[in-house]
C-alpha cells in the first residue's frame, strides 16, 4: 500500500480514447491490443490483476482438439493458431504436457475413431504453429501408447482399454505471471494500468456511455475517468457492471468450476477420469471428465461443476465441491487413497452460461466468448462487453475489441490491424527458449543451483537479469524462502518494488507462488511481511493486518480434513 499523502492513483483530468473494466487476461490483452493501436487507454482492476477467473482456470492453452468433438471445425484452428500467438508472446510461461487419451472396443472409443479424429485434427490445425520458429515451443506429435504401458504406469485402472494415443496441450507455468506480463507490456506502451480501482458505475449522458466513476480501494478517493469508448471486460462480473445502466443480460447463469493441489499423483502424464456429470460430447460416454494435470511437480485435478445463479467475490471451493474431485479420483485411480488432507491449495471460477434453459448438472460451458456493441442491443453507444470464455482465446478476443473501438472512434486508417499477433509480452523477448536457458545456467552458474536458475527463467523470461542483479546488489536477497522451494527472498523485494503491489497476498498468490502451491508455514509469511514492509514502507500496524490478511485467505483455500 502506498504511503498516505501521496498523489491520487486516478487519472481524472484526461479523456482517454478506450477505458477497460477488469483486470483479468481479457482486460489485459483487449488494453495491449488498444495501446499498440495508438488508442490512449486506461484498465481499472477492482481486485489485484488475474486474480479471478484467471487464476482459477486449469491451465491449459488448447489445441482444440476438444472442439473436433463437438464438430466446431473453426474453433479447433483458431484455438490452435492462439495457442502458438500466446506461447510466441512468451515462451518461458509454456510447457507441453502428454495427457493419455484411452481407447476402448467399440468404435465412438476405438483405436480407429480415435486415430482418423487425430488425424482431422492434424489436418484442421495445418499451419498454425508455423508462427513458431522456435521448433522447442512447439507442441510434439501424438504418438501410439499400449494397454501394457498404460498398466505398467498406473494410468488408467479400467480393463476395457485396449490401449490409447499420447496428446500434447500447452500449460502455462503462472497465469498469474502471464495476465501481469500482458498488462506490464500495455504499461510499457503507454497505458495506465490500476488494480484495486472499482469501477462503481457508467457516466452516460443522452444515451452515450462517456467514462466511469471508479474508487481507489488503496487510497478511498473516487472520481470520474472519461473515455471516448468503454470496454466491459468484467468476466463473470459483466452483467452486475452493466446493470448499473439498466443493460441486459448477457449471461442466463453460471456454473462454478473448483481445483484442488495435491501430491503428485502421477508422473509426467496427465489423464482424464470420468465423473458423475453429463456432457454433450460426441466420444465422452455421455461423462465430463476431471482432468489430472501435473503441474509444478504436484498435481492439480478439476473440475467440479455445480450451476450458481450469480458469481461470488469468494472464490473458494466448497466441502462438497472438494468431495466430489476426492470422490473422482479415488474411484478412477485408486492407488491415490487421496483425502480432505491432501489437497494443498483449492480454487473456484465461473463459467458463464447462455443457454436459453440450464440443464442440471449438465455441463454447458461452450468456450464461446461474446463481443456485444451496445449501441445495437441497447441503444447505449460508447460502450462494448468482451465476454471471455478461455484463457487460451482471451487475445482474440482482445483483438477484436480493440477493432470495434478504433472503429467506433473512428481512427482505422492510421493503425496497424493485428498488433499483438507479433507481441513479445515482458520477458518474452527470447528467439529461442534452449540456448537462452544454457546461457543463463552458464552466466548465473556462480549465484544459483541450475533447480533456481531454470525456476526464476520460468518465472521473468529475460527479465532474470533483473534479479540477478539485485541478488549482485543485496546478497542477503539470494537466499531461498522456504524448504523444498526455489522462490528467493530477492523475488519479494522485486515485487514489492517492480509489480505493482498493494498487498502481501499479491506477493504471495500471484508474482511468487509461495502460497499458491501450498501453506509454506509462518516463519515464511513472517520473513516476506517483514520484506515486503521495509520495501514497501508498511507501518507495523499494515504489516499485521497484511499478515492477518493472508492467513484468513490461506485458511478458506486450504481446508481442514473435516471431522468424521
Ligand atoms: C474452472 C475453470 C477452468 C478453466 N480452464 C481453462 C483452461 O484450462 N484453459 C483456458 O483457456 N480457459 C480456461 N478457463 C476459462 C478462462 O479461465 C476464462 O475464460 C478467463 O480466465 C476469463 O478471463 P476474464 O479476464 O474474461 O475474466 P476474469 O479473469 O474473471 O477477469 C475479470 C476481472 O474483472 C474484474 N472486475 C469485476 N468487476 C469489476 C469492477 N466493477 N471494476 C473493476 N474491475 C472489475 C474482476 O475483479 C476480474 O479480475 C477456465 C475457466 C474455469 C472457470
Amino acid at each position: 500500500m502506498p504511503e498516505t499523502g501521496a498523489p491520487s492513483r486516478l487519472p481524472t483530468n484526461q479523456v482517454f480514447d478506450v477505458l477497460v473494466i477488469g483486470g483479468g487476461i481479457t482486460g489485459a490483452w483487449t488494453a495491449l491490443d488498444c495501446t499498440l493501436r495508438g488508442l490512449s487507454t486506461v484498465l481499472v482492476e477492482k481486485a489485484d490483476f488475474g486474480s479471478a477467473t484467471s487464476m482459477r482456470s486449469s491451465r491449459l492453452l488448447h489445441g482444440g482438439i476438444r472442439y473436433l468433438q463437438q464438430l466446431e471445425f473453426g474453433k479447433v484452428r483458431e484455438s490452435s493458431r492462439e495457442r502458438s500467438f500466446l506461447t510466441r508472446s512468451a515462451p518461458h510461461l509454456v510447457k507441453h504436457i502428454p495427457f493419455v487419451v484411452p481407447t476402448y472396443p467399440g468404435i465412438r472409443q476405438g483405436r480407429a475413431f480415435l486415430y482418423s479424429g487425430m488425424l482431422a485434427y492434424r489436418i484442421l490445425a495445418l499451419g498454425t504453429s508455423a508462427v513458431l520458429r522456435d521448433p522447442a515451443t512447439r507442441a510434439p506429435s501424438d504418438r501410439g501408447i499400449s494397454r501394457q504401458a498404460i498398466k505398467d504406469q498406473g494410468l488408467i485402472h479400467d480393463e476395457a482399454i485396449t490401449g490409447g494415443r499420447i496428446l500434447y496441450e500447452a500449460q502455462v507455468h503462472s497465469s498469474e505471471r502471464m495476465t501481469l506480463g500482458v498488462i506490464e507490456r500495455a504499461r510499457a506502451s503507454g497505458a495506465v494500468a490500476l488494480n484495486y480501482a472499482v469501477m462503481d458505475h457508467y457516466r452516460i449522458t443522452d444515451n452515450k456511455v462517456s467514462g466511469v466513476w471508479v474508487r481507489d480501494l488503496i487510497d478511498g478517493e473516487a472520481g470520474e475517468i472519461r473515455s471516448q469508448i468503454v470496454i466491459n471486460a468484467a468476466g463473470p462480473w459483466c452483467d452486475h457492471v452493466n446493470q448499473t445502466a439498466s443493460l441486459h443480460r448477457l449471461n442466463t447463469g453460471f456454473a462454478r468450476g473448483a481445483h484442488i493441489l495435491t501430491r503428485a499423483l502421477l508422473n509426467h502424464y496427465a489423464v482424464a477420469l470420468p465423473s458423475a456429470f453429463q456432457s454433450d460430447g460426441l466420444a465422452t460416454r455421455g461423462h465430463r471428465h476431471v482432468f489430472v494435470i501435473p503441474w509444478r511437480n504436484r498435481s492439480l485435478i478439476g473440475t467440479s461443476y455445480m450451476e450458481s445463479d450469480e458469481p461470488s467475490d469468494s472464490l473458494v471451493p466448497t466441502d462438497s465441491e472438494i468431495s466430489q474431485l476426492v470422490d473422482t479420483v479415488n474411484s478412477g485411480l485408486p492407488q491415490a487413497k487421496l483425502s480432505h488432507n491432501d489437497v494443498l491449495q483449492s480454487f473456484v471460477g465461473y463459467y458463464p452460461l447462455q443457454s436459453a434453459s440450464i440443464r442440471q448438472g449438465v455441463y454447458q460451458g461452450t468456450g464461446e466468448y461474446r463481443l456485444v456493441d451496445h449501441a445495437l442491443t441497447d441503444g447505449t453507444e460508447g460502450l462494448v462487453t468482451a465476454l471471455g470464455a478461455k484463457f487460451t482465446t482471451a487475445r482474440r478476443l482482445g483483438e477484436m475489441a480493440a477493432q470495434l473501438a478504433e472503429k467506433k472512434i473512428g481512427r482505422t486508417a492510421h493503425s496497424r490491424r493485428y498488433p499483438t499477433r507479433n507481441v513479445q509480452i515482458q520477458g518474452g523477448d527470447i528467439a529461442d527458449l534452449a540456448s537462452f536457458q544454457k546461457r543463463m545456467l552458464e552466466k548465473y552458474s556462480g549465484l544459483w543451483s541450475e533447480s533456481t536458475c531454470r525456476y526464476l527463467i520460468s518465472c521473468y523470461g529475460s527479465r532474470i537479469h533483473e534479479i540477478a542483479k539485485l541478488c549482485r546488489d543485496r546478497p542477503a536477497l539470494n537466499r531461498p524462502l522456504a524448504k523444498s522451494q526455489d522462490t528467493i527472498a530477492a523475488q519479494v523485494v522485486y515485487a514489492a518494488t517492480s509489480e505493482s503491489v498493494m498487498h502481501l497476498t499479491d506477493i504471495l498468490l500471484r508474482r511468487t507462488d509461495l502460497c499458491l502451491l501450498g501453506h509454506p508455514g509462518d516463519p515464511v509469511l513472517n520473513d516476506c511481511a517483514e520484506l515486503a514492509a521495509a520495501t514497501l514502507g508498511w507501518s507495523e500496524n499494515q504489516r499485521l493486518a497484511e499478515l492477518e490478511l493472508i492467513r484468513t485467505e490461506l485458511a478458506r483455500s486450504i481446508p481442514a480434513a473435516p471431522t468424521e
